[in-house]
């Protein structure tokens, strides 16, 4: 299981052995490394929950072959549309509904949330009461970049499992300097000139992780913004000063755009052989979006 994967030996012998004594949790949180490697991992435990084979997933039955086609009727997959900021509500409600149905195949139903952080807190919290009354046939997964992007009520009545480094007890201090750094770059990119604005991204020039994270944590941040300049007010950041000053004076368009940047970052900071140089060209498309 999880051939090919780049996911932590811990990570794989929990979720095996929780599979082998059906123990797995009704609702799972699955963060860390990146989009692509989390959401790959979310197909194959749906897989093997769906399975009617011996060592699950057997990759032979026919459920196997449906899941690994995506066409299985009892996965089922949320992720945000192209063109909106959010996962809203309805969307989790119709879920919900689904939820209720007995599964077509009668094994197990799987709703997959793909990057759950774009669920606005009405749509977290509409996942709340099945969450803490779950049916025996149905299996939520969600992924995530950090859980901490998530409502602490959604966490507590999910079991979390990071796929990527081994978190420990600094974990926490390191996200929120993470978080920091990103709203510090953020007020950087609008107010300061190109020169001050590389000093400050040449600070994690060398720490592949942390880029990573402060990647994710400006994402979130423009997120809000966008949020802000298309009316909206659920914001998961609050009304910070950085999320302000991005949403007056960067427009729609450039605020959009250093988005779909940074998430393309994200996947090239992973693959990076050369960090520096990574940072340095991250640091001129950034502020090629402001100066465009
Ligand atoms: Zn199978």
């Amino acid at each position: 299981m999880f051939e090919n994967l780049s996911v932590t030996e811990s990570f794989k012998n929990s979720i095996i052995s929780a599979l082998k004594m059906s123990r797995l949790s009704h609702a799972l949180i699955l963060e860390g490394t990146d989009e692509a490697t989390r959401i790959s991992v979310a197909k194959e435990i749906a897989e093997a929950l769906v399975c009617t084979g011996e060592s699950k997933p057997c990759k032979s039955c026919k459920a196997c072959h449906k899941a690994m086609k995506d066409s299985h009727p009892d996965i089922h997959i949320l992720s945000k549309a192209k063109d909106s900021t959010m996962i809203k509500v309805d969307s989790v409600r119709e879920l919900k509904a689904q939820a209720l149905v007995f599964p077509n195949e009668g094994v197990k139903s799987v709703f997959i949330i793909s990057e759950a952080q774009y669920m606005n807190p009405q749509a977290q919290n509409a996942l709340l009461k099945i969450f803490e009354e779950p049916s025996p046939h149905v299996c939520f997964i969600l992924t995530c970049g950090s859980k901490s992007s998530l409502l602490d009520t959604v966490i507590s009545r999910a079991t979390a499992y990071t796929l990527g480094e081994e978190s420990d007890g600094s974990e926490k201090s390191e996200d929120s300097k993470a978080y920091v750094m990103a709203a510090e770059l953020i007020a950087s990119l609008v107010k300061e000139s190109e020169f001050n604005f590389l000093k400050r991204t040449a600070a994690f020039a060398k720490d592949k992780k942390l880029f990573r994270e402060i990647t994710e944590n400006m994402i979130s941040l423009t997120r809000d913004a966008l949020i802000l300049q298309s009316g909206g007010k659920e914001l998961i950041n609050g009304e910070r000063e950085e999320i302000l000053l991005l949403k007056n004076r960067f427009t729609q368009r450039k605020a959009l755009e250093l988005t779909e940047c940074l998430r393309g970052f994200l996947t090239d900071i992973d693959s990076s052989a050369n960090l520096n140089l990574t940072v340095t060209r991250f640091a001129s498309v950034l502020y090629g979006i402001k100066i465009s």
